[in-house]
């Protein structure tokens, strides 16, 4: 999908918690393979809204590393952290809308507040903060800073992924409301994300499929706030070969380690051929993968990837 210039524009949006895992970097790739091979371009955002878990240093390790396996991206990175103004316009802009509320529970109460759970273990939270009376909400904020959520609609949401097909959630009974800002005051990955890939000009959103149930409450957003709705593609997870997901501590499996043991072209040719685009996995480019680039040669299952 292009945006108004007629271009698609994607992005890398990696969260510098640490170095990046072999998973990272097959979604970095497919994005990049993507957005190039139809002639557009690729911004890059450091997602670094955390401070428990983002660094500085991981930051800059990012870029190295992508750098490193030979992708490139347009412009100046942008830093999460140094756009705090805008997602709190847009939550103002929510709040206006009387869609925000205050949310009192701890982390305990939240989770008992949560039923039913939903067959993957997603939480949904029953919205019992929502009934609460302005006494109520005074009396409570005397004891804790809240967190803020948004209510959502009994209604379905529904997009086309290029991958996975047809995608569909009602908000209220698969989600419920959801946070938009922490108690602690950083505003939340799903209102950043989307204020972010509007003002970015984001037309094109490819990363791992753990995200696939994001997107619904992400274009609910975009519709309370005027934002368009890029198109989406959610690629398979790599696997450890005990099934697991490949996690930042997998250490086997993050670059630093898999640098040891080989190129960037031996590590783009390994990726490429999980990806389906070459038949051995030997090595190759970003750049010479660009012509062989198709959605449709992409897997739609999860990859166990065995131990180097
Ligand atoms: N920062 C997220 C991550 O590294 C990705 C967010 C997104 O692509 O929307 O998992």
């Amino acid at each position: 999908m292009s945006g108004p210039s007629g271009r698609v524009v994607g992005r890398f949006a990696p969260s510098p918690s640490g170095r990046m895992h072999l998973g990272n970097l097959w979604a970095c790739l497919i994005a990049w393979l993507s957005v190039r091979s139809a002639g557009g371009s690729v911004v890059l955002r450091l997602e670094d809204l955390d401070p428990d878990r983002c660094r500085r240093e991981y930051c800059d390790q990012v870029m190295r590393d992508l750098e490193w396996l030979g992708l490139d991206w347009d412009g100046a990175p942008v830093y999460q952290s140094a756009r705090t103004e805008l997602y709190a316009a847009a939550f103002a802009q929510l709040e206006r809308q009387g869609l925000v509320y205050p949310c009192f529970c701890t982390r305990a109460e939240r989770l008992a507040a949560s039923a039913p759970h939903r067959s993957d273990g997603v939480q949904v939270y029953d919205g019992r903060c929502r009934r609460l009376s302005a006494a109520e909400r005074v009396g409570l904020a005397k004891t804790r800073r809240p967190a803020w959520r948004v209510r959502v609609p009994d209604r379905k949401y529904a997009f086309t992924d290029l991958l996975q097909g047809v995608f569909q959630e009602n908000l209220e009974r698969d989600c419920g409301d959801f946070i938009l800002r922490r108690s602690d005051g950083v505003y939340a990955y799903q209102l950043a994300v989307v204020v972010d890939d509007a003002a970015m000009g984001v037309t094109q959103v490819v990363r791992g499929r753990d995200l696939l149930d994001s997107t619904p409450r992400q274009n609910y957003l975009q519709d309370l706030l005027a934002c368009p709705r890029p198109e989406y593609g959610h690629v398979p997870l790599l696997l450890a070969a005990d099934g697991r997901r490949l996690a930042k501590r997998d250490r086997d499996q993050e670059l630093g380690q898999l640098q040891k043991q080989c190129s960037a072209p031996e590590l783009v040719g390994r990726l490429a051929w999980l990806a389906g685009l070459i038949d051995r996995p030997e090595g190759i480019t970003p750049r010479e993968l660009l012509p062989l680039f198709a959605w449709d040669k992409l897997p739609r299952e999860d990859i166990r990837i065995g131990p180097q």
